[in-house]
């Protein structure tokens, strides 16, 4: 394997910190009540995504970045046509590459074979800082193209791509957390980027409360199109996928064969979803009251 220095010695080591830091702050001071038990989330997360870093560090990164350096060498793509100063050039990186990240979002939720293995993502029943390494190996693959595509278009330069990559992954880390930020603090992060309290919203099991949010590191994108939402308290949120709530439905060999299986239907209305709120609720105390 061939070292990426600004990954294997910066954004690696920089992005375990971030991961660190997270875990104390969301058990420091929680946003949403947690129904399961975190430590075993956070194993399952850990494992789950084991193959998917494999991937990301194989191919989701070099093959990305070779397509950047011959892009660069043949001048071909948007940023390589026009000369850009560096810091504009580095502005215009992160808007169009999150830009794209957020349609690429969007895809993976309506194209039915993408959504087959993000649903897996989407299947934790508790979300937190562990659910932003859920990922389902084979959309690492389809990221693949997808990034190698982007890449290309725009005429991202190697350098500029390995720095949004570790700002995205940040951003990931972040806006997956539980971690309950000061309301005022929330609002003012707000204006700018992706914050718990929004990304919260995306993995609830109702329709159109997941139709919103699809950004990763701005929220200008939901707002251009419509779908930023932050109306909905977090305790009215239930997190996950409706037809998909057993925990014992979703064990590691499930979900690695879970994009392989025939799909449940996906929704719930939002009375649904407050019955199924009850549901569970009622589950809980039958459960503490048996042991
Ligand atoms: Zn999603």
């Amino acid at each position: 394997m061939q070292r990426i220095p600004l990954i294997d010695y910066v954004g690696r080591p920089l992005l375990a910190c971030v991961f660190v830091a997270l875990l104390w702050l969301q058990w420091r001071f929680p946003l949403r009540r947690q129904h399961f038990s975190a430590l075993h989330r956070l194993v399952r997360n850990f494992v789950l995504s084991i193959p998917g870093f494999a991937i990301v560090r194989l191919a989701m990164l070099p093959i990305p970045f070779a397509v950047a350096m011959w892009a660069q060498n043949r001048h071909i793509g948007l940023l390589n046509w026009v000369a850009l100063p560096g810091w504009a050039a580095c502005i215009a990186t992160f808007l169009l590459m999150d830009y794209a990240y957020w349609w690429w979002h969007w895809a993976n939720h309506m194209v039915p074979l993408f959504w087959r293995f993000h649903n897996v993502h989407h299947t934790d029943l508790d979300l937190d800082v562990s659910t932003a390494a859920r990922f389902h190996f084979g959309e690492m693959v389809f990221s693949v193209g997808f990034l190698s595509v982007a890449v290309m278009i725009f005429g991202i330069g190697p350098m500029m791509l390995l720095v949004f990559f570790i700002t995205f992954e940040a951003a990931t880390l972040f806006h997956h957390s539980n971690w309950r930020l000061p309301i005022k603090l929330e609002r003012i992060l707000n204006l700018i980027v992706v914050t718990p309290r929004m990304h919260g919203i995306h993995h609830s099991i109702v329709q159109r409360e997941t139709n919103s949010n699809w950004g990763t590191i701005f929220c200008w994108w939901d707002k251009l199109h419509h779908t930023l939402r932050r109306d909905v308290p977090q305790d009215a949120v239930t997190i996950g996928v409706a037809p998909y709530r057993e925990e014992h439905e979703l064990t590691l060999g499930k979900l690695f064969a879970l994009p392989f299986r025939e799909q449940m239907l996906m929704f719930a209305s939002p009375c649904r979803a407050a019955e199924q709120r009850r549901e569970s609720e009622q589950k809980r105390q039958d459960d503490q009251y048996s042991t």
